[in-house]
């Protein structure tokens, strides 16, 4: 079977990593990136580096594009390119749904076909196994090269909506950078009284991978705020936005910075003034969504 050839631009750590799984599924790969010096190792396992964006698009049928945000794209494929025409390009950029959604009008003014995504997995799990990667867009682009897509990790195809990956990237993106600056904060309350970071840590990690144990599977947590019921009997909002009160006050007195547990604090103390405070935690969604 042949295999398509494949451009990628943007070679960061994941578009490195993007264009070193498609050389090793047999894909001719192309690539081009504003400071070249980066393609090195590729070039070695066979990609071809090319010296402008219209050389880099005009070799595939399919670009993928890893880069900082959609400000990036626009940069380096120009105002008018009028090379886009019957290309079809795959954005894996974060930014947000709107973003998505201009870029595939723009693309489709010029031409082109578009689908955006996000990639759920950091540089080194790309291709491996537990690699996902949303997509939504039109249908039969992400069909015509599913086959491609698929050697960067399992692809979930959302929908037409071109922003709706991005939506899901972005939501999952925001429980994992609340999670890490949620880390730093307690090591940074627990270092203030002289304590090392590497007594509390591994205990803090650890709590990570049992969070499904204390409060349920995301099928129990999507029941329970789908049926607007927020059972309590096991812990309620008035319990934990004591607690979260406590965390502030505790934050106040390391002298550490205090945004963070403010604001969860002000969700627990909305949910409890809206009378949901007999109920479980589940409730703060309504406080949250309103
Ligand atoms: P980097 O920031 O390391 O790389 C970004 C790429 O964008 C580089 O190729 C850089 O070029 C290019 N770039 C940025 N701004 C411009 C510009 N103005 N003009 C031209 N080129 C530009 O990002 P990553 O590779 O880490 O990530 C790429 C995308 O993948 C991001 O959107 C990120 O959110 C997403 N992602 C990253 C993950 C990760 O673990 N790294 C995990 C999941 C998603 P140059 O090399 O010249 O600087």
């Amino acid at each position: 079977m042949s295999h398509e050839p494949v451009t990628v631009i943007g070679l960061g750590p994941m578009g490195r990593a993007m264009a070193g799984a498609l050389l090793l599924g047999g894909h001719p790969v192309t690539v081009w990136n504003r400071t070249p010096g980066r393609a090195d190792r590729l070039v070695e396992a066979g990609a071809t580096l090319v010296a402008t964006p219209a050389e880099a698009v005009t070799a595939s049928p399919l670009t993928i594009l890893s880069l900082t945000d959609y400000a990036a794209m626009y940069r380096i494929l120009g105002e008018h390119p009028d090379f886009l025409t019957g290309r079809d390009l795959v954005n894996l950029s974060s930014d947000t749904p709107d973003a998505s959604r201009q870029a595939a009008a723009w693309a489709a003014d010029r031409g082109a076909r578009f689908v955006t995504g996000g990639i759920m997995v950091p540089a080194p799990a790309v291709g491996g196994p537990g690699a996902y990667v949303y997509y939504s867009g039109p249908g039969e682009v992400f069909a015509a090269h599913e086959p491609a897509l698929r050697l960067i990790g399992d692809p979930r195809y959302l929908g037409g909506d071109p922003g709706l990956a991005q939506l899901f990237y972005q939501a999952y993106l925001n429980v994992f950078l609340t999670t890490l600056s949620g880390l730093l904060h307690s090591t940074a309350m627990v270092t203030a009284a002289g304590t090392p970071a590497a007594d509390f840590l591994p205990d803090a990690m650890a709590m990570l991978t049992d969070v499904p144990a204390m409060v349920g599977s995301g099928a129990e947590i999507a029941a329970e705020i789908a049926a607007g019921k927020h059972p309590g009997d096991l812990s309620t909002v008035l319990m934990m936005g004591a607690t979260a009160g406590h965390i502030l006050r505790t934050s106040d007195q390391a002298g550490v910075d205090r945004a963070l547990p403010a604001a969860v604090k002000s969700h627990y103390d909305r949910a409890i003034a809206a009378g949901h405070g007999t109920r479980g935690w589940t409730a703060l969604y309504d406080v949250i969504k309103a």
